[in-house]
């Protein structure tokens, strides 16, 4: 009588004691593990492999990181890119987060062991690199900001906002949905192109909680526009004489003004124009992590942190580290990503189109993030067939994954974004994209 080949499939027990499984066990944890296992089982079972390779598949099928998040080169030239998770850390701010990452004192005073104000270090950073804000917090992105901005100052009232401003911010985000979620009322005011002074002082009366001034990140309007500053908006005040705190969400979070980007806006000079507060987010041109800043007048701030829902809102530890560390530390590579000059750039796309033997072409590169639509990036990117841009987002093997960009029916790898020490990891990565002719016409195994 013949036996079952299945009985010689190696019980779960069994593998999971050899050496290179307990290593991974460590590594990746039992679930996971455990899953690799079953399946090479399982694939013995229907006759897929012999008994005697479950171990080996088993190993090969093992996940390299249990995080499903996949590190990507950024060569689209997009800056700040929100599909890849918008703003890459500084080194400085990483070691920052992996530093947070145990047990560390956020919360706690080590001279005394007593509580301490929460993520004291990045609001004291923030006061630092904002000397005309005399308050500081921080919650969990720039939407969270505005939401605990106009509830605690207009819930159950108005907010005055012009139709000029009413914008969606990306992936149908929606400001004045946000602002009605909160139970505050939108007063609008004025026209898409031209709003007033008067428009405003119109709309202000016992019932209005806040104007809200916001900056239209991704569009801009030409021609017959009109719209209220700061300092007209600044004083504005109720019948009973109370004067109507202004919130400014400026959107990038630059902290002073950029003068790549003149038409952007920076806490600094609204607030000295008259904001009472500005909102931003942490991860856009700020170039740190997903956080929501709020920087202003003291008392306002402090209403802000005593509200109840402040607390759903509440940053992160590993944030705070990075936040800190981006404001305190060297240029974060957002910003020097945006400052790379088209004759900085040249020599590292020549050089890298020249192993290639590719061409290479002018291009420009993008803010993004919803910032600064208008503003051109020039510099130089190495021209390839559109069918490498696929191969170099699924690579083979080790290689890492890099995202090109497709424009005008043709691809293009721009290296603005690329740290400069993974310039090689892109060559390589770009060289089995291509094929070894260069040609991108043979690949190395296409599917
Ligand atoms: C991006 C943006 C927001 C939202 O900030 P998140 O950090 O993405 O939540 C709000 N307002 C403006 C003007 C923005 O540009």
């Amino acid at each position: 009588m013949s036996e079952d080949p299945r009985r010689a499939i190696p019980r779960t027990d069994t593998v999971l004691a050899q050496a290179p499984f307990v290593a991974a066990v460590e590594q990746l944890g039992r679930t996971v593990v455990r899953t690799a296992v079953a399946a090479a089982q399982q694939r013995a079972r229907d006759g897929e492999i012999a008994p005697d390779e479950v171990v080996d598949a088993a190993l090969a099928a093992l996940p390299t990181r249990t995080s499903s998040l996949t590190p990507v080169l950024n060569a689209t030239g997009v800056v700040v890119h929100t599909n890849i998770g918008r703003a890459p850390l500084s080194p400085t701010a990483i070691e920052a987060v992996v530093d947070a990452a145990g047990y560390v004192d956020v919360e706690m005073d080590l001279a005394t062991g007593a509580r301490s104000r929460r993520g004291a270090g990045a609001l004291a950073a923030l006061l630092e690199a904002v000397p005309d804000a005399a308050g500081a917090l921080v919650v969990n992105n720039g939407a969270a900001a505005l939401v605990l901005a106009t509830t605690a100052l207009a819930a159950g009232r108005e907010v005055v906002v012009s139709r000029g401003e009413m914008v969606e911010i990306g992936d149908g985000f929606r400001l004045p949905d946000l602002i009605a979620s909160t139970g505050a009322r939108l007063r609008e005011v004025g026209t898409t192109n031209r709003t007033h002074l008067r428009d405003y002082t119109d709309a202000i009366g016992p019932e209005t909680g806040c104007v809200l001034k916001v900056h239209p990140s991704n569009f801009r309007v030409d021609g017959f526009v009109t719209s209220v500053g700061l300092d007209e908006l600044r004083g504005l005040t109720r019948p009973d004489g109370s004067s109507v705190p202004v919130v400014a969400d400026i959107g990038s979070g630059l902290l002073s003004p950029d003068p790549l980007l003149p038409d952007e806006p920076d806490a600094t000079t609204w607030l000295r124009a008259g904001a009472t507060i500005v909102t931003a987010s942490g991860d856009k041109l700020l170039g740190g992590p997903q956080a929501g800043l709020v920087l202003g007048d003291a008392e306002v701030v402090e209403k802000l942190r005593r509200h109840p829902l402040q607390r759903a809102l509440r940053v992160d530890k590993l944030a705070l580290a990075a936040l800190e560390a981006t404001v305190r530390g060297p240029v974060p590579p957002v910003t020097a990503a945006l400052h790379a000059t088209a004759d900085d750039l040249r020599p590292r796309v020549e050089a890298l189109a020249a192993e290639v033997g590719r061409e290479i072409v002018p291009v420009e590169g993008r803010v993004g993030g919803g910032g600064a639509p208008g503003v051109p990036l020039p510099g130089w990117a190495v021209e390839i067939p559109v069918a490498a841009v696929e191969r170099l987002r699924q690579p083979e093997g080790d290689l890492p994954v890099v995202l090109a960009r497709v424009e005008g029916g043709r691809g293009l790898v721009d290296l603005r974004c690329i740290p400069v020490d993974r310039d090689v990891d892109v060559l390589a990565a770009l060289r089995a994209a291509l094929g070894h002719d260069g040609s991108g016409a043979t690949p190395p195994s296409s599917s």
